[in-house]
């Protein structure tokens, strides 16, 4: 797979489920991979360490996204290491469910800091150094469109605030033809949740599959997004969620 070859990619949140998965198909597609991390150190050194040894190129890069300094100086980081970014992939993200009244200022900011904040100001620092044409995936959350089960009502309101992010950015980078897409991932087997966990059957009860999904499905959807043949397509939205939503 040569899809990507002389490609730079920089992903949040690379070093588990989800993320981790994008950073192995874009590395397989021979792009030059960037990633943050929060808090696996180890797990990302051996992500680093799994892809040189397949012959590719990883940094792993600590950064709090929930952080401005520590997100927009990961990009620079990452600019600085590889020389530019073509691909961005906005993926890290956090999720508590809990019943609404029992949400904290606290629990509202952290929610907001990491899934919104973060997302706006990497995408921010990230377009000086992505060149014409490149591209900005951003992973959302079936649940930006329907809300299918409850206690999620913050979650939920975090990932939809991405859908007009993503639309807007669309018309302001248009011009340079640089893409903007959401791709919105619907129960998804990993750490953030397990295909065994207490909401799994209530879950697959709402799908036309009853199976949950796998990260590499997601990472395969992002991997197509990142490559030429999407170039007309930006400021939508991609579901991929077992038919929850429909
Ligand atoms: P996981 O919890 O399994 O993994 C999260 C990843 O993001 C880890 O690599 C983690 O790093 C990183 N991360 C978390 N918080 C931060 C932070 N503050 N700064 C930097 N990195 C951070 O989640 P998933 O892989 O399941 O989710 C990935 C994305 O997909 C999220 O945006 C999530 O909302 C979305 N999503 C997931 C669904 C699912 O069913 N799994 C469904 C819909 C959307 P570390 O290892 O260091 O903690």
């Amino acid at each position: 797979m040569t899809n990507l070859k002389n490609k730079i990619a920089l992903v949040t949140g690379g070093s588990r489920g989800i993320g981790a998965a994008i950073v192995k198909r874009l590395s397989a597609e021979g792009a030059k991979v960037a990633f943050t991390y929060a808090s696996s150190g180890a797990a990302s050194e051996n992500l680093v360490k799994e892809i040189e040894n397949n012959g590719g190129q990883a940094i792993a890069i600590k950064a709090d996204s929930g952080s401005y300094e520590e997100v927009t100086g990961a990009v620079e980081k990452a600019a600085a290491h590889f020389g530019k970014i073509d691909i961005l992939v906005n993926n890290a993200g956090v999720a508590d469910g809990k019943a609404f009244e029992e949400y904290t200022q606290e629990d509202f900011n952290r929610m907001f800091d990491v899934n919104v904040k973060g997302v706006f100001f990497a995408t921010q620092a990230a377009i000086k150094h992505i060149p014409d044409g490149g591209r900005i995936i951003t992973i959302g959350s079936c649940l930006a469109e329907i809300v299918t089960v409850p206690n999620l009502t913050l979650y939920s309101m975090s990932k939809s605030a991405l859908v007009s992010f993503n639309k807007g950015l669309a018309r302001d980078l248009g011009d340079r033809r640089i893409t903007a897409n959401l791709v919105n991932p619907g129960p998804t087997e990993t750490d953030m949740n397990p295909a065994t966990g207490p909401s799994a059957d209530a879950a697959r009860e709402r799908m036309a599959i009853k199976e949950y999904g796998t990260a590499e499905g997601i990472a395969s959807l992002v991997a197509w997004v990142a490559g030429e043949e999407s170039k007309y397509m930006t400021g939508t939205s991609l579901t991929m969620d077992s038919g929850t939503n429909i």
